[in-house]
Formats: structure tokens, sequence, C-alpha cells
């Protein structure tokens, strides 16, 4: 659907609440797929009355994603100082991308910032950044637009530069999706090492109130793969494989 644009746009995470009316932009431009006959302008004039055909617009399911942490909170940082923020933000930028056609995506932040509340409020609020602030606003969200899941995309860092492999945590009720993206992972990149699947209490996990995950990309410590992750390819690699475990994951 070419008029789907919007959500490609990296927008200030202040305009976080657009998402809350993005679940409108989103239903309308969704429409647009469905009833084609129908005409953009609106005319109220009702010139087109007698050949347009009103499909009924059938609600997409939200989903959160997360780009974990975000400036002032670099996440881990690489031997050669690639972020994990940033990392954690193009994958999940891409994914969005992906699954905007299946689902109403709703990203707890859309740039390098980290995710706080103040950017649902006025643009002029001012809320000093705490991490434990942006945990609880992150958990929050899917509750609040009332998502169907939550998907938390970050890199990992070990003391032993030599740590490799991805792994898929999950809740108590996301057992199911962590198992799917985590078996899609591994079918994207089979030279990397399949690490665990399993259940765990970080917050943004434990807070959640839908079946949520948090996925750990690969090692951004080790410098082996601190340099694949630089790479666009790798990125959406991983967006591809994240959103096929998402689309197949069944409960
Ligand atoms: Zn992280």
């Amino acid at each position: 659907m070419a008029v789907v644009q919007r959500g490609n746009q990296v927008r200030p995470a202040e305009e976080d609440a657009v998402r809350r009316s993005g679940a409108e932009e989103k239903g309308q431009l969704a429409d647009s797929g469905a009833g084609k006959e129908v005409a953009s302008g609106s005319d109220s004039d009702g010139d087109v009355h007698e050949t347009v055909v009103e499909r009924p617009v059938i609600p997409k399911c939200k989903i959160v994603i997360d780009p974990g942490h975000g400036t002032p909170d670099p996440g881990a940082v690489g031997p050669t100082k690639l972020q994990e923020q940033e990392v954690n933000l193009k994958v999940a930028l891409r994914l969005a991308e992906l699954l905007k056609d299946s689902y109403d995506v709703v990203l707890t932040r859309r740039d390098y910032r980290g995710a706080m509340p103040s950017v649902r409020g006025s643009l002029t609020e001012k809320v000093s950044y705490t991490k434990k602030a942006s945990l609880r606003y992150r958990a929050g969200l899917s509750k609040q637009v009332e998502a169907a899941m939550f998907v938390s995309v970050h890199a990992n860092a070990a003391a032993n530069d030599q740590a490799h492999g991805y792994e898929v945590f999950h809740n108590d009720s996301g057992r199911w999706l962590a198992r799917s993206v985590f078996a899609a992972m591994g079918r994207a990149m089979p030279d990397h090492r399949p690490r665990r699947v399993e259940m765990a209490k970080y917050f943004v996990l434990r807070k959640n109130t839908v079946p949520a995950i948090l996925v750990e990309l690969e090692f951004i410590s080790n410098a082996e793969q601190e340099a694949w992750l630089k790479k666009s390819d790798t990125l959406t690699l991983l967006a591809r494989a994240i959103h096929e475990g998402i689309i197949e994951a069944k409960f």
C-alpha cells in the first residue's frame, strides 16, 4: 500500500502520542487497501455514492515494539564503540516496517532518545530521564494502548569477549511467541549460536500484562559480532527473522 508512508519516518520521541492517533491513521490507511474504490478526497457532495462499495474496516491487533535503551542510556557498547541502543533502534524500525501490514505497531521510541513518559505529554513538559521511569513506561505501554503483545529488542554483552549467540526471553504468557522467534532466528542465522529461550524476570517482561519477549540479537561485546551488527544487511536479516517469528507464532 503506497499510502502507508508515514510509518516509515523516524519521528521525534515527543510525538509518541501520535501513536495513539496513529491507530486511527493506520485504520484509515488499512481501509484504503480494503476498499480501493473509495475516493480518497472524501468529497462531501456525494458524487461518488453510487460507485463506492464500503467494506468494513477490521482493526488490526496492536503490537508494542521496544528498541531497548536510548540516550542517555546507550546500553552495551562494543569494542569499537558501537552502541546497543543504535542497533536495537535500527532493527526495531525495520521490524516495525515489516509488521505494519499485519499489525498496528506502537514503538516505545523512534529515535536515539530513551523512551520516557514525558513523550506523551506536552512538548514543553520536562521530565528528567531515569532508567527506572523509562522501563516503567515501556512495560506499561502495551496495557495502555491495549496491545496484543510486546517485543523488546536488545543486543547482549558479557565480560567474556568471546561470548556469542542469540537468545530470547519471555514472561509468563510469552513462551509461544519466544519459541517461534527463536526458531525463526535459527533459520535466518544458522551459523550463530542458539543459546536459550527461557522465562526471565527482566522488568519489561515481569511488568508486562500481555505476552512479552525480549530478544538478545547477538553479543555486541564480541568484536566479530560487533562488526556483524554494524552491517545494514545484518539489521535487515534480524528484523526479517523476528518478523517471521511473530507472524508464524501460534498460541
Ligand atoms: Zn540491552
